[in-house]
């Protein structure tokens, strides 16, 4: 089959980068080139701009019931294509099939309802003086650029379209040139159901060109911004300069706390969960797993049989777990990460190594599940992101040293606690430097509560109110009585 040709999405129109050059898109899982995509340059993210900024006019001249209605409307055309965009996610990215139709998909599609919703709903305030009223204008951004990553396509691109839409925002969006073509669906879905050409624009192509560009652009008053630490830096750097509001939700390196008195089965299959879902690439896996000592062996032994058993292969295959890694590049940083964890004194207690796979996914970029044990947990294989499927597992003897190890990184993203013990949970997860801590559960989402991270995981909150926040300003009027 011939490669899909993957167009800029600009004023509603798809079309090749200005230069004509295109990068490939390679499915991870085959090696095979499924698309190409336009290789965007500084001028094809001006044309993106000027064409966000010339239907501001017409977009901020809808209702807030209009836009809400036109969410509604990409959710239902999302979901009337659930299967083929579930298909194209697996293709991309390398997931099962499965899980992109259980999570990513239907989380994209419930992104724009919520949103719908919440702007229906959402209100302003009113300050009382003896002699003046003050009210509360909340007015859109303008234009902004949402900047996503490979791991999560649709879902996190949805995630910061569908407030920045709903609050009445133009929109320029970058996706990972490694997982282009759902951005590239719901461009053509956004225009199909009655978006105004100019409303949602996609750019393909390189961040350091592409990206950089849409950042530095004098004119996108906001960048939300979602991918690596040290990616994050460059982006925060550039933005504040021209003092453009700004997002960042960046890397992780997520603990998993187990305590004695947890649910064993519960707590094994909630780290196995926590640790190796999209194949480890997840930020808010959790890859460190501190375990209490008196019940750290049996805990390892029922893990790594859990994790030994782990069905890997096949995207599209009914029962398989773990499908291919993002790239054969990512994945020799991964096996580079396992080889320096058995330098660093660390056993392998579970995979370690490449699958044996059959045609055509012999040569697809497949990790089995890593377990490591015997680790510092101060070691640079316990302390980095490794953003794979290796969980490195630690044994701990007292709540304070847990914290402590828990704490011990430069990141603070998310942590996830096991027990039974309410006092400890809540007094474990008030200590945790972290954004998010889940209690006997993991990445279980509402779409409501504050989402990012402390520390080098990001600035800023999104989810409910706080992406409503985000892609507005407010403005405040006084009238004198
Ligand atoms: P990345 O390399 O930082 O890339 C993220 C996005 O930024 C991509 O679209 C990338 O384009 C673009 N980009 C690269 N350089 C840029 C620049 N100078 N200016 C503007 N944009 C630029 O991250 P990734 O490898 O795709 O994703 C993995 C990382 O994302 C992990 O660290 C993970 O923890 C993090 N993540 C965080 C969250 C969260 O919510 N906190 C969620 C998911 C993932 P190219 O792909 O073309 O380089």
């Amino acid at each position: 089959m011939s490669p899909r040709i993957v167009g800029n999405h600009i004023g509603g129109v798809n079309r090749p980068a200005r230069s004509g050059r295109t990068l490939d898109n390679v499915a991870p899982a085959t090696g095979a080139v499924v698309a190409t995509i336009p290789d965007s340059s500084a001028e094809d993210v001006a044309d993106a701009v000027a064409a966000a900024q010339s239907a501001r006019d017409v977009w901020s001249g809808w209702t807030t019931a209009e836009r809400a209605d036109l969410c509604d409307a990409v959710a239902d055309a999302l979901e009337a294509r659930l299967d083929e965009l579930a298909v194209l996610e697996s293709q991309d990215t390398g997931k099962p099939v499965s899980l992109a139709r259980r999570i990513d998909i239907p989380r994209s599609i419930a992104n724009f309802r919520f949103f719908a919703g919440a702007v229906r709903h959402s209100q302003t305030g009113a300050h009382e003086m003896a002699d003046a009223i003050n009210y509360t204008l909340r007015r859109p951004l303008g234009t902004v650029g949402l900047i996503t990553p490979w791991n999560l396509p649709l879902y996190l691109l949805t995630w910061k379209t569908a407030p920045a839409l709903a609050t009445g925002n133009t929109v320029v969006a970058k996706p990972s040139e490694m997982t282009p073509q759902t951005a590239a669906a719901l461009a053509d879905i956004i225009t199909e159901v009655g978006g105004p050409p100019g409303v949602f624009n996609v750019v393909h192509g390189l961040g350091p060109s592409a990206g950089q560009a849409l950042v530095e652009h004098p004119s996108v008053a906001g960048i939300s911004f979602t991918g690596g630490t040290q990616t994050g830096a460059i982006v925060g750097a550039t933005a504040s300069r021209r003092f453009a509001k700004l997002s960042l939700e960046l890397g992780g390196k997520n603990a998993t706390v187990v305590f004695a008195d947890a649910d064993l089965d519960e707590a094994v299959a909630g780290a196995a969960r926590a640790g190796f879902t999209n194949q480890g690439q997840v930020c808010l896996c959790g890859s460190r797993l501190l375990v209490e000592r008196p019940i750290y062996e049996d805990f390892v032994t029922k893990l790594a049989a859990r994790v030994e058993g782990m069905v890997v292969g096949d995207p599209a295959g009914a029962n398989t777990e773990l499908g291919a890694l993002i790239s054969h590049a990512h994945r020799d940083k991964v096996e580079g990460y396992i080889q320096l964890a058995q330098q660093e004194g660390g056993t392998l207690l579970a995979g370690g190594s490449r699958p044996s796979l059959p045609s055509p996914f012999s040569g697809g970029a497949f990790l089995r599940p890593t377990l490591i044990g015997g680790l510092s947990p101060a070691c640079r294989t316990a302390t980095e992101e490794i953003f794979g499927p290796v969980v490195t597992v630690h044994p701990f003897d007292t709540e304070e040293e847990a914290i402590q190890i828990a704490n011990g990184v430069r990141y603070g993203l998310a942590a996830s606690v096991w027990t039974q013990d309410l006092k400890r949970a809540h007094r474990v997860s008030t200590a945790l430097d972290t954004g998010m801590v889940w209690v006997n559960c993991w990445l279980k989402r509402d779409l409501r509560v504050p989402f990012g991270g402390v520390k080098d995981s990001g600035v800023g909150r999104e989810g409910g109110a706080y992406s409503l926040s985000f892609y507005t300003q407010d403005k405040n009027v006084c009238i004198q009585l």
